[in-house]
């Protein structure tokens, strides 16, 4: 752990072990924090926030900055960390570190654009003037499925502003969140700016971030579930919190659409990180008469897909986190043929060539699905596929909206007024329009409804660890 400039043990040397999913060996340990550790790395945090909050901009992007050298220079080393403890394919780890490093360099520059405003008083001898300021002691909890960019999505933002943060990673992933603090304590971030606090048990550290009053800023990626028992926590004492929660991305393929282009997008994003990302698409909507053209690229391309160790040369489907998400998936799975779906390919954990190790589930197709069946409704988070078909674009746009989930959405059509219709329509945070990307540094992200609340990247990236102050001024 990384506690006010220090690296720290845990009290009695406490430890937990960390594995490799494609092969379930053991490949570290690390402290296992507990609450105690927790309130020591917020008192640091505090005690920083007095120097770093006055910090001129320029010194808070040169930090930044020196981090995404290092960052972008250690690319292989920490890609590398990352298949080994992540599962993903080496080259879709190594794009990970560039899009994690991509925020160091966005919030390096934003950080000198915090401009504040005067505005136009009702009487003659009044001045207004706002003035936008760090929110204090930031605590951070990040997910598994994007180790590395999660965190710097956070900690860039909040240290541009000039708040110091608090970071609990997931258990799945610490050894990635330690190599991105050697980095921020490399690159001069100051004693106390940035902690990192690693523990099994994450309800206890939850606990204090929420209950203990120096801390005034929630920030969390993960499910939905839990986003609302932090958020709920964090509602006793009105701290701020965003949210980047849970998803159940429709993937809209209109009729009018190149029904090959839309299948060849629907495979890479599906499958994108072994289907564990927030905004793979979990509801492949196909106008009925294009069905079997795109069932069709679909199956043959998912009969080329490799599984196996991400260090592997052709590997394009990792391992699943662990066994309980193999038997969601399989649930989900079972549940749709039983009520109708038909299996085109998959449906099963890979056991084969020594993959029984490790947690490998088939990339799979499903077709004929309908609102009846859980994979409808309940994230999936694994390499499942399932076409739903549909007849009218207005049917379609109801279908894709029935969720209480709004993170991201994608429509295929050639038809510009078409594309602006649905996406008018939709009520989802991020919709790519023919494109199966549509994330970067300097776009914000983020989700409607129970997918979260607030933007991360973008230029409303650094406003979530700012607050507002109105100055009146009588002359
Ligand atoms: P999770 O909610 O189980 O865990 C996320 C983090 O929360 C981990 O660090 C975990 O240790 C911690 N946590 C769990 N219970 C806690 C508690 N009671 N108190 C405090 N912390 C607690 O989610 P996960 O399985 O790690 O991640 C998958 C989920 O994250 C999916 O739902 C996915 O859609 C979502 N996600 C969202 C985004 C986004 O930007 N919207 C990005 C990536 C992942």
């Amino acid at each position: 752990m990384y506690i006010d400039g220090q690296w720290l043990q845990a009290a009695g040397g406490a430890e937990f072990d960390v594995f490799n999913p494609a092969t379930g060996e053991k490949i570290g340990a690390v402290p296992d924090g507990s609450r105690e550790k927790a309130v020591q790395a917020i008192d640091a945090a505090d005690r920083a926030f007095k120097e770093w909050s006055v910090q001129t901009a320029y010194k808070r992007s040169a930090i930044l900055y020196e981090a995404y050298r290092i960052m972008t220079e250690r690319k292989e080393h920490l890609a590398r960390v990352m298949t080994e403890e992540q599962g993903k394919p080496l080259k879709a780890a190594r794009n990970e570190v560039q899009y994690g490093a991509d925020f160091l360099l966005w919030f390096a520059e934003e950080a000198k654009r915090v401009y504040g405003e005067t505005i136009p008083a009702p009487r003659p001898d009044q001045r207004f003037m706002v003035l936008h300021q760090p929110v204090g002691v930031v605590a951070a909890i990040t997910p598994w499925n994007y180790p590395v960019s999660m965190i710097t999505r956070k900690v860039a933002p909040a240290l541009a502003a000039g708040c110091t943060v608090v970071l609990k990673p997931a258990e799945a992933t610490p050894l990635c969140a330690i190599e991105i603090f050697k980095i921020l304590e490399e690159a001069g971030v100051p004693k106390g700016v940035v902690n990192l606090v690693t523990a099994f048990n994450p309800e206890a550290i939850g606990e204090e971030f929420v209950t203990n009053p120096k801390v005034r800023k929630i920030t969390f990626t993960g499910s939905t579930e839990v986003g609302k028992l932090l958020a709920r926590g964090a509602a006793d004492q009105i701290k701020r919190v965003s949210m980047e929660l849970g998803g159940h991305a429709p993937f809209i393929v209109l009729p009018d659409a190149d029904p090959e282009r839309a299948a060849k997008g629907a495979m890479l994003v599906k499958f994108l990180n072994t289907g564990q990302a927030c905004i793979s698409p979990n509801r492949l909507f196909v106008h009925r008469s294009m069905v079997d053209p795109f069932v069709e690229v679909m199956t043959k391309r998912i009969s080329k897909m490799k599984a196996g160790s991400g260090f592997e040369e052709g590997v394009s489907i990792g391992p699943l986190v662990d066994t309980a998400a193999i038997e969601k998936v399989d649930r989900q799975v079972r549940d749709a043929i039983d009520k109708g779906a038909e299996l085109v390919s998959g449906g099963r954990r890979l056991t084969e060539n020594g993959l029984d190790r490790g947690y490998f589930y088939a990339p799979t197709l499903i077709k004929e699905v309908t609102p009846r069946m859980t994979i409808y409704r309940e994230e999936t988070f694994g390499p499942v596929a399932p076409v739903v078909p549909y007849d009218s674009e207005e049917e379609v746009l109801t279908m894709a909206n029935d969720t209480h989930y709004g993170l991201a959405a994608y429509i295929y059509t050639q038809d510009i007024s078409r594309a602006m219709r649905v996406l008018e329509g939709l009520r989802f945070g991020i919709v790519g329009i023919n494109d199966i990307n549509p994330t970067a540094a300097a776009a914000p992200f983020g989700g409607m409804k129970e997918s979260g609340l607030g933007r991360e990247g973008g230029r409303e990236g650094i406003a979530e660890y700012l607050e507002t102050k109105l100055a009146g001024f009588s002359i």
